[in-house]
C-alpha cells in the first residue's frame, strides 16, 4: 500500500439525500390548474389566484396527490399515521408567491421506511427517515446567464403548486455510486407505482448532505457513531437533477472535502450549488437553520385523516418481486428478468407476449429485439406505447411462419420504428410474405442451372458451395424463403 492509499483509507464519506419528486397528478396540489406543461406554453398561463398566492385565495387539497403519497409510503414500508398535517415554511424568494411554502413538518404522511437496491453486485438497504407532501415553487429564468451575472430575472408560476413528495434518507450512503444506484431504484419504484414520470424535465431534484469522518468511526455494517457524525462539518449540495448528476456532484464534493482535510483546512458548513456544465460545486450561502423558517400550522387546511386511505389504496407488484417471479415463472435468467422489469410497461408487455407465445421466444423479442432497437434509436417503450399491438402482430407473423425471423428483425421491426408503419404494410411493400412452394423450387432449379461451378464444388465436397447456393436462392426469393427449407431442397436436387 502506498502512502497515498493509506491516507485515503483513513477518511470515509457520509451521505444523506433529500429527494424531491414531482407527482403525476392531472391538477396541482392545492388548486384546479393543470400540471400538464406544453413546450410552447406561455409563462404564467397555468395559474389562478391560489397558485399565484393572491390574498384571500384558499387551498383545497388534491386527493390524487394524497393517494400517490400513500402509495409511495406503502412501497417504502413507511408507517402512515392516522392523521397528518400541513405547515407553512416561511421564506422570501421570488419563486414563492405567498412567501411561504405549504409543506409538512411534524406529522409527515410517511414516517420511516427503507429501500433496497443493488450496487456493484452487492445488495444495500438505505433507511428512509420520512417522506412528506409539499408544493413546488415557480421557476426563475435569469436573463443573460447565471444568477449572479443576470441583468434581470423572469418568473414563471406555471410550475408553482405542482405536487411534490420530499423523501429524506438517513445518512446511510458511503459513496457517490451508492447514491446513484439508490436514485435509479427509487425512480423505478415510483414509475411502477404510476406516480412519477422520469422523462419530465425537473421531475427529480436532489439535495445531498455530505460530510467526511474518520474511517475508524464507521462500523463494519456501515453504522456510524452519532457523536462523530454530529461533530463533522457537512455541506448541502443543491441543484442536482438526475441520478447521473448526483454521482458526479457527490464524487466531486467528496474529493474536495477530503483534499481540504488532508491539507489541514476546515470544511466550511455551507450550502453549495452543483454547476452541471462546469462539473464543480460552488459555495452559495450559509444554510438557514430550521428555526429561520418559522414553521407554523397551515390553518387553511384541516388535519387530514389518512388512516383508512392506506387500507383502501393498493399498490402493484414492485420491481424486485416481479423480477423474482419472472425467473421462477418463465425460467428467465437474471439478466433477462432484470431487463424485462425495468419499467412496468415493459414488464406488462412481456407478460402479454409470454402468455401467447413461448416465454423464451417472448424474452428474445421484447428484451433483445424491441428494447435493443429502441435503445439504438434513443427511444423507450413509452414512445411506442400506443403501438404495442403492432409489435405483438409482428411476433405473430414470425410465429405463424408468414415471414422469416431474419426479415422480421432486420427489415420489418426496423422500418416499423423508422417509418412508423404497421408490420403488414411493410411486409406487402417489401414483398416479404411467405413464398409459395413452387416459387422456391423454381428458384432452387435456377440457382443450380446458373451456377455450374458451385454445383461442381459441392460434389467435390467443398463446404462453402452449398451456402453459396442457399444465398442465391434467398436472393431470388427476396429473402422470404425459409433458409432451412431451401437447404433441404438444394440437397435433394443435387443428390
Ligand atoms: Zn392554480
Ligand atoms: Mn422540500
Amino acid at each position: 500500500m502506498t502512502a497515498q492509499t493509506a491516507e485515503q483509507a483513513e477518511l470515509a464519506a457520509v451521505i444523506g439525500l433529500e429527494v424531491h419528486v414531482q407527482l403525476e397528478t392531472a391538477t396541482k396540489i392545492f388548486c384546479g390548474c393543470s400540471t400538464e406543461s406544453a413546450d410552447d406554453e406561455e409563462p404564467n398561463s397555468r395559474t389562478c389566484p391560489v397558485c399565484l398566492g393572491l390574498p384571500g385565495a384558499l387551498p383545497v387539497l388534491n386527493e390524487g396527490a394524497v393517494e400517490a403519497a400513500v402509495k409511495i409510503g406503502k412501497a417504502l414500508g413507511s408507517s402512515i399515521p392516522t392523521e397528518t398535517r400541513f405547515h407553512r415554511k416561511n421564506y422570501y424568494y421570488p419563486d414563492l408567491p405567498k412567501n411561504f411554502q405549504i409543506t409538512q413538518y411534524d406529522a409527515p404522511i410517511c414516517d420511516g421506511g427503507e429501500l433496497e437496491f443493488s450496487v456493484g453486485g452487492d445488495r444495500r438497504t438505505v433507511r428512509i427517515e420520512r417522506a412528506h407532501l409539499e408544493e413546488d415553487p415557480g421557476s426563475l429564468s435569469h436573463a443573460g446567464g447565471s444568477i449572479d451575472t443576470a441583468e434581470y430575472t423572469l418568473v414563471d408560476y406555471n410550475r408553482a403548486g405542482t405536487p411534490l413528495m420530499e423523501i429524506v434518507t438517513a445518512p446511510d450512503f458511503r459513496g457517490a455510486e451508492e447514491a446513484r444506484a439508490f436514485l435509479a431504484k427509487l425512480e423505478e419504484v415510483l414509475e411502477y407505482l404510476g406516480v412519477f414520470d422520469a422523462t419530465r424535465d425537473g421531475s427529480l431534484r436532489v439535495d445531498a448532505n455530505l460530510s467526511i469522518v474518520d474511517a475508524g468511526a464507521v462500523a463494519d455494517d456501515g453504522a456510524i457513531d452519532e457523536a462523530t457524525l454530529r461533530s463533522a462539518n457537512r455541506t448541502e449540495v443543491k441543484n442536482i437533477s438526475s441520478h447521473k448528476g448526483a454521482e458526479k456532484a457527490l464524487a466531486y464534493e467528496e474529493t474536495r472535502q477530503k483534499n481540504a482535510i488532508r491539507r489541514g483546512r476546515e470544511v466550511e458548513q455551507e450550502t453549495r450549488h452543483w454547476d452541471e456544465t462546469r462539473g464543480i460545486t460552488v459555495s452559495m450561502r450559509s444554510k438557514e437553520a430550521e428555526k429561520d423558517y418559522r414553521y407554523f400550522r397551515e390553518a387553511d387546511l384541516p388535519p387530514l385523516r389518512v388512516a383508512d386511505w392506506k387500507e383502501r389504496i393498493d399498490i402493484p407488484e414492485l420491481p424486485d418481486a416481479r423480477r423474482k417471479r419472472f425467473r421462477e415463472e418463465y425460467g428467465l435468467d437474471p439478466e433477462a428478468a432484470s431487463k424485462l422489469t425495468t419499467t412496468k410497461q415493459v414488464a406488462d408487455f412481456y407478460e402479454r407476449i409470454a402468455s401467447d407465445f413461448d416465454p423464451e421466444l417472448a424474452a428474445t423479442w421484447v428484451a433483445d429485439n424491441l428494447l435493443g432497437e429502441l435503445n439504438y434509436r434513443d427511444m423507450s417503450i413509452t414512445d411506442v406505447g400506443d403501438r404495442l399491438d403492432e409489435f405483438a402482430r409482428l411476433i405473430e407473423l414470425v410465429d405463424d411462419g408468414e415471414i422469416t425471423v431474419k426479415n422480421a428483425e432486420e427489415i420489418v421491426l426496423r422500418r416499423m420504428l423508422d417509418d412508423g408503419l404497421d408490420p403488414e404494410t411493410i411486409v406487402d411493400e417489401e414483398g416479404l410474405g411467405k413464398t409459395d412452394a413452387g416459387e422456391v423450387e423454381a428458384a432452387v432449379a435456377a440457382a443450380i442451372e446458373e451456377n455450374p461451378d458451385a454445383v461442381e464444388d459441392y460434389h467435390a465436397g467443398e463446404d462453402g458451395a452449398l451456402n453459396f447456393l442457399v444465398g442465391q436462392v434467398m436472393a431470388k426469393t427476396g429473402g422470404s424463403a425459409d433458409p432451412g427449407t431451401v437447404n433441404e431442397l438444394l440437397r435433394e436436387a443435387l443428390a
